[in-house]
């Protein structure tokens, strides 16, 4: 047995070697060195001393009273400068050199600074010790702080300072919080909480500058111009293993300081553990594996066998209110499957990823109550072959309860409004059942709840069915797609109703059944989400179908046809030059006029398309979007410019009306029709919107068909003007957006909704006219712009989701 052992830093990895050295009866000398003028408490409570929920004397773990009795020589505040390992000594801060016959390293790490300017200033701090917590803990209820760092020890610092009241802003530079140890519903669910609890969350957000003013932190810049004032800055962007010392004394050190499996470093007399070292290649930092690098350390001075082992770690967050657990891969591969649980109400997610019928991840939020349990079946690698159907429930699940899917409504508020049209609210449709009306038509006639468009029958029929039971059968409906339950209008409702801007709110309140939908409901939940909040939402190009991604109809051969826009379907000799140079280069086989009124380019080849795009943007033209679920074309007939019988310019107002609609996505294709007499030369009456021009006016008609369905449009209006009329068709337009399913033509729509609520929208209701043209202009602020350009530059490679349906360019 050695008889001296010099520990340098006093950890919780050095602490616990400490406790298994006496308790296997050791009588080593030990001298414990630490640059932190204290002894070993629980860093990992430091979260709740901010937050208030404990004191720092109640996270000490080792105190004066403990050292003295198991004989340790304490030597805190004091740092070890240097290690001499030929005369095995160490040198002190204070200049005292000691000799060990045993050294033990236990520095842990550094926290990581990002170098930005300013990061120097004071009131940045890291999160690390009782100093920076006290500096968290002396901000009061006036200050504000910004965290960089959405990670574990980030939200727990923004946690803890916002239960004291500060005013916390997190900066994240990834998509999701917590994004190494949770998958993006995970992470949703958790920044609601924080948002809950008051705290801004900012992810995707690049930190540009720390701001200061007489040497003190002012404020922080972000790449986008944004700042955000701040008397405190924290960065939590992580660790870094402290090997400094190690490194001077000629150890062996990587990313931390090399040590075998018995936590011997390269020199044999000293070990190091915790999170200062690397294991075959592996750092740390978490405490479970720093205890077994502590025991067996301890077991190496003892002379005894023991090796260290790297096991599956988990993950919890220690901030009141946002249960979360994560464990092992969860990462998506091939041969991977998950099983998905999600109880809207209750805000529970959880997610297991399941290899060879075994779970080798485990996601969980809201409820962790069974998290050691999913954990052991990892570690134990369990086969869950014969409980596959029932293992998401947990231990308990006795086979009995399956999941409810009207629990979204039954956790709705009495205010919460059920039909838009109406105005009625949940409380209503409450009361008119307990005054006995027990089926829709009943709720119809006494609240007037779905007795307009239609789309919160659905709603409506799940408030009957929570508040009756089994007295109330839903009819069936067809829903979006097998990964839930909802049928397409539920969900429109619920995206509006509870403002869920992203897939992943989608997912996730709607209790969708699978991790990130499928080739079905994508494309449908992006649309929604982009109609409903165009500002919020960003359009995800993956969520498309293949048309929709390459700007491009798909042929039946591979190669696609390019379709520029010819506005009301005029054109030049110098566009029709540049088309015709364009064929010519990119060796089209094929020029086709379409019966859209524009050029068609056949069988261009996939490699091709920014080049084309690229030649036909030169000469003034933009893409026809004659792949697309949005505006297609506008036909026009010549009009009076030309036409003897023209009435108005049916030529002028088509272009207008183009340029307006030009960029719009809709549930379906949009096709207009504009004919300056009822002889109707554009064949308006055909199109999903015509108008007709009269002598006194502009007829506009909406809902035809030429197609698989053969249909006449139905009258919607007849004004006066020009302006009037294009103001009728961008309301109409955008009712549609907001209200039809995904892919109902507008034909298909009306059958549902019914012309004269249409009509009562828009012709009778001027000012929800003038807001529906508002709402469209506001999204047209995004969309209204040439994807073609923008794929030029991007110069995008894409990956297509599915190999869906083609359709036809016109
Ligand atoms: C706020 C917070 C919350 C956390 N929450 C969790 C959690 O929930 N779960 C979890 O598993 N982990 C958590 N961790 C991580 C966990 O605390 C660390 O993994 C653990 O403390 C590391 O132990 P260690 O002994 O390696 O180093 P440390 O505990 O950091 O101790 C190293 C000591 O060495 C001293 N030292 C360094 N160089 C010298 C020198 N030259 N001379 C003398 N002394 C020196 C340092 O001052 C320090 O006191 C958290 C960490 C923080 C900061
Ligand atoms: S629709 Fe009327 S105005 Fe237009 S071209 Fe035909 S006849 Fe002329
Ligand atoms: S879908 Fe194709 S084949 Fe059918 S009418 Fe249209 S272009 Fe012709």
């Amino acid at each position: 047995m050695s008889d001296h052992l010099i520990i340098i830093g006093a950890g919780m990895a050095t602490g616990r070697a400490i406790e298994d050295l006496r308790s296997a009866g050791s009588d080593i000398k030990i001298t414990l060195f630490n640059a932190e003028p204290r002894g070993n408490y629980n860093r990992i409570m430091l979260s709740p001393v901010l937050a208030g929920d404990k004191t720092y004397e109640e996270i000490v773990t080792h105190d004066d009273a403990w050292y003295a009795e198991h004989d340790v020589t304490c030597r805190f505040g004091e740092k070890v400068d240097a290690i001499d390992r030929e005369a095995k000594t160490i040198t002190a801060a204070n200049g005292d050199v000691l000799s060990y016959d045993k050294l033990m390293f236990g520095t842990g790490s550094n926290p990581f600074m990002i170098p930005l300017p300013g990061h120097d200033l004071d009131g940045v701090i890291a999160y690390r010790d009782l100093e920076d917590t006290q500096k968290m803990m002396d901000l009061g209820p006036d200050n504000k702080c910004v965290v960089i760092g959405g990670g574990l020890l980030g939200l727990e610092a923004a946690a803890g300072m916002a239960a004291r009241g500060v005013d916390v802003t997190v900066i994240h530079i990834m998509g999701h919080l917590m994004e190494r140890q949770l998958d993006e519903a995970a992470g949703y669910l958790l920044r609601k909480a924080l948002v809950d609890k008051g705290i801004t969350v900012k992810c995707s957000a690049n930190s540009k500058e720390i701001l200061g003013e007489n040497g003190k932190v002012r404020a922080l810049l972000l790449d986008d111009g944004t700042e955000l004032p701040c008397d405190l800055l924290v960065m939590a962007v992580g660790i870094r293993p402290n090997v400094k010392l190690a490194q001077d004394a000629g150890l062996a050190v990587g990313k931390g300081i090399h040590v075998d499996d018995q936590m011997v470093t390269s020199d044999p007399d000293i070990l190091a553990v915790g999170e200062c070292v690397e294991h075959n290649g592996a750092i740390f930092g978490l405490v479970a594996p720093l205890y077994d690098q502590a025991k067996v350390a301890a077991k190496t001075l003892l002379g005894e066998d023991a090796t260290f082992v790297q096991k599956e770690l988990s993950t919890k967050l220690k901030v009141t209110g946002c249960d979360l657990f994560s464990a092992g891969d969860f990462a998506e591969g091939e041969g991977r499957e998950d099983i998905v649980f999600r109880d809207p109400a209750r805000g529970v997610y959880r997610r297991l990823v399941i290899e060879n019928n075994v779970i080798v991840g485990a996601v969980m939020y809201g409820d962790t109550a069974d998290s050691n349990w999913f954990f052991g079946l990892i570690k134990d690698k369990t086969d869950i072959a014969d409980m596959r159907e029932t293992v998401i429930f947990g231990p308990a699940f006795q086979g009995g309860a399956a999941v409810d899917p009207l629990s979204a409504v039954a956790a709705l508020p009495r205010d919460a409004e059920i039909c838009g049209c109406n105005g009625i609210c949940k409380g209503e449709i409450e009361d008119a059942i307990a005054a006995g009306s027990t089926d829709l038509v009943g709720i119809k006639a006494t609240t007037k709840a779905s007795a307009s468009c239609g789309t919160c029958t659905g709603l409506v029929e799940q408030v009957l069915a929570v508040t009756l039971g089994d007295d109330f059968v839903i009819p069936a409906a067809a829903t979006v797609c097998g990964c839930t339950d909802m049928t397409h209008e539920d969900v429109r409702r619920m995206i509006k109703s509870q403002k869920l801007t992203s897939m992943n709110a989608v997912w996730q309140e709607c209790g969708w059944k699978t991790v990130d939908g499928c080739p079905t409901c994508r494309p449908a939940l992006n649309f929604y989400l982009l109609a409903d909040w165009p500002l919020e939402y960003k359009d995800d190009p993956q969520s498309r179908f293949i048309n929709e991604r390459k700007h491009a109809n798909i042929q039946k051969d591979g190669t696609f046809s390019v379709v520029p826009r010819m506005w009301g379907g005029i054109t030049t000799p110098d566009e029709l030059r540049a088309i015709a140079d364009a064929a010519d280069k990119y060796m089209v086989p094929t020029v086709k006029v379409t019966g859209g009124q524009r050029i068609d380019l056949l069988g261009v080849k996939g490699e091709d398309l920014p080049g084309i795009w690229k030649d036909l943007n030169d000469a003034g033209m933009v893409s026809g979007y004659a792949y697309s679920k949005g505006l297609r074309t506008v036909k026009t007939c010549v009009g009076t410019d030309h036409c003897r019988f023209g009435t108005q310019d049916s030529t002028g107002l088509g272009i207008k009306l183009e340029k307006t609609l030009h960029g719009a996505w809709t549930p379906h294709k949009l096709k207009l029709g504009v004919s300056g007499c009822p002889r109707n030369c554009a064949e308006a009456t055909c199109k999903d919107i015509g108008v007709i021009c009269v002598d006194s006016g502009y007829q506009i008609s909406i809902g035809g068909a030429a197609g698989m369905d053969v249909k006449e449009t139905e009258l919607l209006v007849q004004v006066p003007t020009e302006d009037e009329a294009i103001l009728v068709i961008k309301a109409v337009s955008q009712l549609y957006r907001e209200q039809a399913k995904y892919l109902d033509r507008i034909y298909k729509w009306m059958a549902k909704v019914g012309l004269d609520w249409i009509k009562e929208q828009i012709v009778d209701d001027l000012d929800n006219r003038a807001a529906l043209v508002d709402r469209f202009e506001l999204s047209q602020t995004i969309y209204r712009h040439d994807p073609w350009a923008e794929h030029v530059k991007k110069a995008e490679t894409y990956q297509p989701l599915a190999n869906l349906s083609l359709e036809a360019a016109e």
